[in-house]
């Protein structure tokens, strides 16, 4: 049975229409109308949130897991409608879709399973000292406690796994953390049923409904309404560097600013070290040329800079150009993003020192990929060189030897993710450029393509500025669930009277 979306918002328990109308913009198929986000609904939604905190927060971890199980449950009730409407807003094939399915019914679960085994508490205690001199210690107990509600913006380009019950959403309801979506406008019908997955899930465990909202996008004060409500206590977002930091900028600025745990862009530069280039240069860049393009190029680990030595640069160019060539023209998440594709690759091509390996041109909502070589003295002296570009855009930059492979590392700017491709004899280059790449991204590799990240205890997807806008946070694997949470301590508290998670 195909889906047809009814264009509401969902605030804690109830369909809401509203006055205001927009139409979605599919990738193929129908478009369909949905109610404009308004103010009212943001404060509406905030309240109720609130108003559920209390019981929310103190609920059992075994109840907060039978909730997101029930979620994921739901979601795979609804795959096929799922993956069609998911397919049709977003232009991604169908076997993407409901690989993305997978991945965040799997988020629920995991994080399901890792509250039950409870050492996200991180629970201490320091018993009292009655007789220490020249003062008595008292009794501390310390754990960690859910934050209040949250705030989650919708990613475009996972429209599953970051979006509605992504992974935001999963490590906040598993802290014990209300939350409301705000939905990306790029993806509304998919985000409605998503919606309806997570509204039969709370009725079906009684869990009190204004743990979670949904406002459809439509107007940017939605957004901001959004972080700067009073009643918000953190935010979860992946997007443009721009969106982000504008809304960073208003989290800051609130009279109680909040914790903004912004996603944002990266280049995730590739280091090809010259043994490992001479031995297997070619498959490099093979493997190359399809990260680059899976998803025509949509992910915030895409590879999108490979720094080679210049006198084994031209094999990996040769490669990587046959490789891409091979691959067509692919649709994009919306208009606005092929348009933000065309303009970067403008930027690059039109760089001072740029030389064009492979461009291409292609329809409005299209993309092909691009690949470009220029000398690592061209690049250094060029940050734009240095920016994202989302889309399917590789970048040769060439390095005049280790010293110069190592200042283009030091001058990166913070990454989600750097790379090293490298074989034995690379290893004493390897040890000087670690230190300084561990030091500008969230993960380090080798031998592999960034995209494809594993949602796991020991993952992490974030990294300094520009990567994310809070160093010390994760958006993936289970120790996102800390960005939601803050530690309280305990100091004589008579036993009874504790929360149940510490006595
Ligand atoms: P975006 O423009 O940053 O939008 C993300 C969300 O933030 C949307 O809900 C958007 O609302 C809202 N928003 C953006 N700017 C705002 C502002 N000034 N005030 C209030 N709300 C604001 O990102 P996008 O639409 O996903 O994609 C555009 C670009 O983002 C891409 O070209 C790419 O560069 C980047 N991107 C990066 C990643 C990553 O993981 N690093 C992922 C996706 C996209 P509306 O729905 O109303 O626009």
């Amino acid at each position: 049975m195909s889906f047809t979306p009814h264009g509401k918002h969902l605030i804690a328990g109830e369909w809401v229409a509203g006055e205001a109308k927009f139409r979605s913009e599919p990738a193929h198929g129908a478009a369909h109308e949905f109610a404009v986000g308004t103010v009212e609904m943001v404060d509406r939604a905030c309240a109720a949130a609130e108003d559920a905190f209390t019981a929310y927060s103190a609920t059992t971890r075994e109840e907060r897991a039978a909730l997101l199980e029930a979620i994921a449950d739901e979601i795979e009730a609804r795959a096929d409608q799922i993956t069609q409407i998911g397919t049709e807003e977003t232009g991604l094939p169908e076997a993407r879709l409901q690989g993305e399915r997978g991945r965040t019914t799997g988020q629920l679960r995991l994080f399901a399973e890792h509250i039950r085994q409870g050492d996200y508490l991180d629970r201490r205690h320091d018993k009292a000292l009655p007789d220490r001199e020249p003062m008595p210690r008292p009794d501390l107990r310390l754990m960690q406690m859910p934050i209040g509600p949250v705030a989650v913006f919708g990613a475009s380009n996972f429209p599953l796994a970051f979006s509605v019950a992504g992974g935001d959403t999963a490590s906040a309801l598993a802290a014990g953390c209300p939350v409301v979506v705000k939905g990306h406008s790029a993806h509304p019908g998919t985000s409605e049923i998503v919606a309806e997955a997570v509204h039969a899930a709370i009725a079906r465990t009684g869990t009190p409904a204004g743990v979670f909202s949904l406002i459809q996008g439509g107007r940017r004060d939605v957004g901001q309404a959004l972080v700067q409500h009073p009643l918000i206590k953190a935010v979860g977002f992946t997007g443009s560097l721009a969106g982000g930091r504008a809304l960073f900028d208003l989290c800051a600025a609130r009279d109680e600013p909040i914790p903004f745990f912004g996603e944002l862009g990266s280049v995730n530069p590739m280091f090809i070290l010259p043994q490992a280039a001479s031995a297997r240069g070619a498959e490099i860049a093979k493997g190359w040329a399809a990260s680059l393009t899976m998803g025509a190029g949509q992910f915030c680990t895409n590879p999108g800079i490979a720094v080679i030595r210049e006198d084994q640069a031209e094999t990996l160019a040769g490669a990587a150009k046959d490789a891409l060539a091979e691959i067509g023209a692919q649709v994009m998440l919306t208009d606005g993003i092929a348009e933000a594709y065309r303009s970067g690759t403008a930027r690059v091509s039109g760089g001072e020192g740029v030389r064009d390996i492979l461009s291409a041109s292609c329809n409005a909502r299209e993309a092909k990929p691009n690949l470009f070589m220029v000398s690592g003295k061209d690049w250094l002296g060029n940050h734009a060189l240095s920016e994202e570009v989302f889309g399917p855009l590789g970048l040769i930059v060439t390095a005049s030897g280790e010293d110069e492979m190592t200042r283009i590392a030091q001058s990166l700017e913070g990454q989600l993710t750097a790379t090293l491709h490298l074989d034995e004899g690379d290893h004493d280059l390897a040890r000087r450029l670690m230190p300084v790449l561990a030091r500008k991204a969230g993960r380090v590799l080798a031998n592999g393509f960034p995209t494809g990240v594993e949602v796991a205890d020991a993952m992490v997807h974030g990294g300094p500025y520009p990567a994310s806008t809070n160093f010390g946070a994760t958006s993936v694997g289970t120790m996102a669930i800390r960005r939601f949470l803050r530690p309280v301590s305990f100091q004589n508290i008579p036993e009874a009277l504790l929360p149940e998670d510490l006595k």
